[in-house]
């Protein structure tokens, strides 16, 4: 049988941390890059190579991270038929966003997983969900993915809705592109590539998020502009709403200083929709932008992206209307 070729790229996480002491705090340990002893059975199906580029708990990840993940995919486009990012859970849905915009004309899945309890656990998810990270990697599905549980979902649809269920994500908007029972089934028809495979680079770290809370002064807006931030995202409430005191002028303001505002929403389910309501209608007349259904991961690295590419305000605005990776 010919088997197919996985890279593994290893970032940290929990799936190969170790206890710091007895009892203590979870760390990223020695062991991590050699999970494969804990899979076996795997190298029947797959050849697989590894390369760790960061030991760490995802809470530090950084765009810097993202960028080297997307190269070493890039890299190995040649060599490989899929990739298995092991990543820490918590920052796994920016990660797989970041990656679907870096990675344009993505032609092989990339494969993001982890796991809640550590591979050396008796009572893990992990070998699980490297398994089926695994087969994932290995089908024809050229997207970035998140696979955990028995599901893969579009990374950047995919949000982490739990820190205590084996189900620690899900996929509000959209159905998931792999759902592996006794059968695999294939609710979401995953993308294809339209183009040449191209990486892309650059995010703006001076994208500011806000969430919205009942009292909130306007004037947030006024002091993010003032310190230098080139975007600010709105988790505003329900349809898109902000408050009609002050809100829209401030936005107003922003976006006459060329810094765009995005209104998300705090809601899991269901979509922005600027107009609906009076206090959405006059965010949106004061120039603010749609989130739509996005996720707030995929709002915030696309805002980054965005901006990263050095548009300006109108550029900006244009090509937010476009849909990348299946993100919108
Ligand atoms: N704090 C960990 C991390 O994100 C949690 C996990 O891996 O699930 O790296």
């Amino acid at each position: 049988m010919n088997r197919k070729r996985l890279l593994y790229i290893h970032t940290g996480g929990t799936l190969g941390m170790t206890p710091k002491g007895d009892p203590g705090p979870l760390a990223p340990s020695d062991y991590a890059e050699n999970v494969l002893p804990f899979v076996r059975g795997l190298e029947e199906l797959v050849e697989i190579d590894g390369v760790a580029i960061a030991n760490i708990d995802s809470t530090d990840m950084t765009p810097a991270l993202w960028e080297a993940m997307a190269a070493q995919v890039a890299d190995g486009l040649d060599r490989y038929d899929g990739f298995v990012i092991i990543h820490g859970t918590d920052t796994m849905a920016f990660t797989a966003s970041a990656l679907s915009f870096l990675l344009e004309n993505l032609p092989r899945p990339v494969v993001l997983t982890g796991s809640q309890r550590p591979i050396a656990a008796l009572r893990t998810d992990a070998r699980q969900n490297l398994l089926h990270a695994s087969i994932c990697a290995t089908l024809d599905l050229p997207e970035v993915g998140i696979c955990f549980d028995d599901e893969l979902l579009r990374g950047n649809r995919a949000t982490k809705v739990s820190v205590q269920s084996y189900r620690a994500f899900a996929s509000p908007g959209l159905e998931p592109l792999v759902r592996m029972g006794v059968d695999l089934t294939f609710p979401t028809p995953c993308r294809r590539p339209t183009g040449p495979f191209r990486l892309r680079r650059g995010f703006s770290t001076k994208v500011v998020p806000i969430s919205l809370y009942p009292g909130a002064p306007a004037r947030l807006i006024d002091l993010i502009v003032d310190m230098g931030a080139t975007g600010i995202v709105l988790r505003a409430f329900g349809a898109g709403n902000v408050p009609l005191d002050g809100w829209p002028e401030a936005i107003g303001r922003a976006t006459a200083a060329g810094v765009p505002v995005v209104i998300g929403t705090q809601c899991l389910h269901g979509a922005v929709e600027l107009g609906r309501y009076a206090g959405s209608a006059a965010a949106m007349e004061a120039g603010a932008i749609s989130a739509g259904a996005m996720t707030p991961e995929s709002t915030l690295t696309r805002t980054m992206f965005l901006l990263g590419q050095g548009l300006d305000l109108e550029g900006f605005s244009e090509a937010w209307q476009t849909d990348f990776a299946g993100e919108i």
